[in-house]
């Protein structure tokens, strides 16, 4: 794969219409040729016991991103084994990917916290870091000087996450609409988050 590629790193437990609008107005508005949807394998911040499996978290992003010709799932990290650092994702990918250029794209809640990251300043240097909106997240609380290296889009302000799509499942709510219809089928076929 060679081009603008866009990467998009989550737990997708599950994937969202978030993601996906969000993805979208990236993919556009940084003329990516390809925007990879990424489900991490270990998440070094998250309860890994809790999660679904690998397997179904694919094949949600899977089912996502059927018949859309540039959004792609990437089964990248999930081949890998232990946590997954976004840095030694990135040097990975990028010896794979000599030509390209990587675009890794983040939410502002995870933007902010990037302090924490292992690395931050060799993420920087691997891939053009894409902040996006999300509400509740100020992203001037970004440190200033990851901030002078990172592109900031404007999008539009979604509050849906996959915490509170787990909550509605957990408690009988619908999800119609919050994820793609082919992803909640799946999820009610599976018997996931109850
Ligand atoms: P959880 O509630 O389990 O943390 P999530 O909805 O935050 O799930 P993740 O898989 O953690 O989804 O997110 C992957 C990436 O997408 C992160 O960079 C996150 O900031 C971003 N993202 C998720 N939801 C949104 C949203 N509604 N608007 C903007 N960015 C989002
Ligand atoms: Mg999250």
């Amino acid at each position: 794969m060679t081009g603008r590629i866009g990467i998009l790193g989550g737990t997708f437990d599950p994937i969202h219409i978030g993601h996906l609008i969000v993805g979208q107005e990236v993919l556009h508005r940084c003329r990516l040729d390809h925007l990879l949807f990424m489900p991490s394998g270990e998440p070094p911040h998250k309860q890994y016991s809790e999660m679904a499996s690998p397997a179904a978290r694919a094949e949600m992003v899977r089912l996502a991103v059927d018949g859309h010709s540039q959004f792609v799932l990437s089964t990248f990290e999930l081949q890998r084994p232990g946590k997954s650092y976004t840095v030694k994702t990135l040097s990975d990918f990028r010896k794979d990917h000599a030509q390209a250029t990587l675009f890794w794209v983040v939410g502002a809640d995870n933007a902010i916290d990037m302090k924490s990251w292992c690395n931050p300043e060799g993420v920087l240097d691997l891939a053009q870091v894409v902040v996006v909106s999300r509400p509740g997240f100020d992203v001037t609380c970004v440190d200033p000087l990851f901030r002078q290296k990172m592109i900031f889009i404007e999008t539009p302000l979604l509050e849906i996450s996959a915490t509170e799509i787990r909550r509605r499942v957990r408690q009988g709510a619908s999800i119609r609409y919050w994820v793609p219809n082919a992803v909640a089928q799946y999820i009610a076929s599976c018997g996931l988050y109850r």
